[in-house]
């Protein structure tokens, strides 16, 4: 048996395979669970295998294929061990042309098949080598001169450690000839027609085996993926998207959520607390959620606002209703200190009012965080408070009504999924983000939510001015801090981002922290430290001091990134800021501004700046404006790591891009609701062809 007929044997279910790195156990890993998969796992790019370039054309920057004989290979060992080979080819004219192949790691049969004199031909990038032209690890072959070249492109698939191109695509073909049915259509014809799509059947194959001779245009098309085959995939991809989408709102209408009508009294009471005036966008949109708890269907509803909007009121009026209603609220954050803000504020909020708050702390001892639970259990405590990790670990609240998340975009969408898994389905979810959603994703992977939006800021702030300063003029920079400090003023002092190490980060912040008390600002200010390892005690000692103004500066880690509210804090300094991502920037940035008093942002950087780093400070100086920032961040940093697909370790479309492919992702969502209303049977085979076994996922 091939290992193909090993794989197409195991997807059935036939012979049992012995444990280990099956070709089975590989597609897995590719997310091909099925054979039948196989069909949709499409080539990445495409090489062209079908022209030869003569050598004296090679050209620096191009990716082509030559062919040349060998006339000199060595190993040499500087910088480091390399075997570098040398081909040749004279024209009819007598001149000489050549090429540099050079291998940092290469196996020795591959070092005997480059002898002098052999004919090979060679694949791959060409760049500027010390001698001319050269090849890194170039793909090659022994061949003898005039041997045929391939026909048409070649396709490169994604592949995993130990797959070879050759295998997949034998594999593939395979599985595309096993089943003619594999090839069907599965939308109507009317669907299809309707918005000249190609036909499936034809878009697959020529995905996988294009034709012969293609036009240079037509190459280009299918490298962009712009090309009508690819368009027919993208949008089929993005249908059943959308039909998983709305198949999981039609099963959450059918669900059973707690009525939670309210009272008013204890919303009431809350109001008259606060000292303040709900902005009218406040109003709105607690309205909204208002509207949705007393319905039967699970809300679920992301209330986004940029920094500072004031959505935990909005979230705290929302459990109150669910408390008047006599049910239980659990309110999770993504860090510890940010848990315990919350707390605070909540806390101080219902003081005296008759609801029980629960704390729940990874550093309580033990005995307190026993009774928390406890309360939680028998429902005399109605609210728990804590973090996304502690609600994991499994709370126990029989009478949960709703469930608020506040950062949401901090959590990945595998963690979302965890959320669910516990048995939240039958309780309404407030979401809440500072980090709005682009317009293609809420589309797409968000297309089951509600959004609320916090379109206003509470009266009173004084916009940040930001102000981008080259690190060689930090001298001026502290001793400005200074200055402000001595007239009252507070400042966050953020160091570098060191993604690579907690450790050296930690190490940074001990060293500015001393930095700053012993050098730069000796006797003049008092300087805190907030860093991550720190026990939460700890923390909420050094944060406390800081909101009664007995700090003038906080060194901190990024551990203050989300929600810190000090309204007294006026001055942010980041530290190599050219290592943030933006959203990290325009939420760090956030912090400040709170108060009447005028903010600043104080970026610091070294250079050199990539380009990257370069357009991240640019949108940041330019925009104060969190949506135009994310819409940003889209562009530069695509969707995938927008949604921390990255944590999560699975990709989501695999080949719609959310930027270009608006007016598909339209198109796709008219469709779906067609193909609902009237082929039911379409829809369903569409689904299946597509999401097969992660249909949970997408879901998400
Ligand atoms: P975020 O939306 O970033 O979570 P917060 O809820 O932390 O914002 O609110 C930011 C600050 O604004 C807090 O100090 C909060 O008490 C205050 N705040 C919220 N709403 C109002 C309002 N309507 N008027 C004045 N201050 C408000
Ligand atoms: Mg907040």
């Amino acid at each position: 048996m091939t290992e193909a007929q090993a794989s197409s044997a195991a997807a059935r279910g036939g012979a049992p395979r012995k444990a280990g790195d099956t070709l089975a156990d590989k597609l897995a890993r590719l997310g091909v669970a099925r054979d039948e998969d196989l069909v949709l796992h499409l080539p990445l790019r495409y090489e062209d295998h079908t022209r030869l370039v003569p050598l004296a054309q090679v050209k620096v920057g191009e990716t082509l294929q030559t062919e040349g004989t060998v006339v000199d290979v060595d190993i040499a060992y500087r910088p480091r061990r390399q075997l570098v080979c040398r081909i040749e080819e004279v024209d009819e004219r007598g001149g000489r042309a050549g090429l540099t192949l050079r291998f940092f790691s290469f196996y020795p049969n591959q070092q005997k098949a480059l002898e002098q004199g052999a004919r090979v031909r060679v694949y791959g990038d060409v760049r500027e080598g010390y001698f001319g032209p050269e090849i890194v690890h170039p793909q090659f072959r022994v061949v003898h001169e005039g041997a045929p070249l391939e026909d048409r492109l070649t396709p490169v698939y994604p592949t995993t450690a130990g797959l070879g191109q050759e295998t997949l695509r034998k594999v593939i073909a395979r599985s595309l000839a096993a089943d003619p049915g594999r090839l069907a259509e599965t939308l109507p014809d009317e669907v299809v027609r309707r918005r000249a799509l190609w036909k499936f059947g034809d878009a697959v194959t020529f995905l996988h085996t294009p034709p012969p001779r293609l036009a240079a245009l037509t190459q280009k098309a299918l490298d962009a993926r712009t090309h009508p085959a690819w368009t027919r995939l993208k949008f089929d991809e993005l249908v059943a998207q959308q039909l998983s989408l709305k198949a999981h709102r039609a099963a959450r209408a059918k669900r059973n959520a707690p009525v939670l009508t309210g009272t008013g009294v204890l919303q009431k009471q809350l109001l008259a607390r606060v000292g303040f005036e709900l902005t009218r966008a406040q109003q709105k949109v607690t309205r909204e959620i208002a509207h949705d708890l007393k319905r039967s269907m699970p809300m679920q509803r992301l209330l986004q606002g940029d920094v500072g909007s004031g959505k935990t009121v909005v979230a705290a009026l929302a459990a109150l209703q669910a408390i008047e209603s006599g049910r239980q609220v659990a309110f999770m954050a993504p860090t510890e200190l940010l848990a315990e803000q919350h707390y605070r504020k909540l806390a101080s909020w219902l003081d005296g009012l008759p609801v029980e708050i629960a704390w729940l702390s990874g550093s309580l001892p033990a005995k307190e965080r026993k009774r928390a639970r406890e309360r939680l259990a028998s429902g005399e405590a109605q609210f728990a408070v804590g973090t996304h990790a502690l609600f994991q670990e499994g709370v126990e609240m029989p009478r949960l009504g709703l469930a608020i998340v506040d950062e949401q975009h901090r959590f990945g969408v595998a963690q979302r999924l965890a959320l669910r898994g516990k048995g939240l389905a039958e309780a309404h979810q407030l979401m809440m983000s500072a980090t709005p959603i682009p317009r293609t994703l809420a589309m797409t992977f968000y297309a089951d939510l509600d959004v609320s939006v916090l379109d206003e800021l509470p009266p009173g702030r004084t916009p940040v001015v930001t102000r981008i300063v080259n690190q060689k003029r930090r001298a001026e920079i502290v001793d400005h801090v200074g200055k402000r400090c001595e007239a009252g003023a507070q400042v966050y002092w953020v160091c570098p981002l060191i993604e690579e190490s907690e450790k050296l980060e930690l190490q940074t912040a001990v060293a500015l922290h001393a930095e700053l008390t012993a050098a730069a600002l000796p006797g003049r200010v008092v300087v805190g430290l907030l860093h991550g390892r720190m026990k939460p005690a700890e923390k909420a000692a050094v944060m406390d001091a800081f909101v009664r103004g007995e700090i003038g500066v906080l060194v901190a880690t990024t551990v203050i990134e989300v929600g810190v509210d000090v309204p007294n804090a006026s001055i942010m300094v980041i530290e190599h800021a050219e290592r943030f991502g933006l959203a990290q920037l325009h939420q760090l940035r956030g912090r400040v501004g709170r108060g009447a008093a005028e903010s600043q942002c104080i970026l610091l950087f070294e250079e050199p700046l990539s380009e990257t780093a370069k357009a991240r400070l640019k949108v940041i100086y330019e925009s104060t404006d969190g949506f135009e920032i994310a819409r940003q961040d889209l562009a530069i940093r695509g969707p995938g790591e927008f949604l921390g697909a990255r944590q999560s370790g699975v990709p989501m479309l695999r080949f719609a891009d959310l930027e270009r492919d608006t007016a598909l992702i339209e198109q796709a969502r008219d469709a779906a609701d067609e193909l609902i209303a009237k082929f039911p049977d379409a829809a369903q085979a569409h689904l299946a062809r597509w999401l097969g076994g992660r249909a949970e996922f997408i879901r998400a």
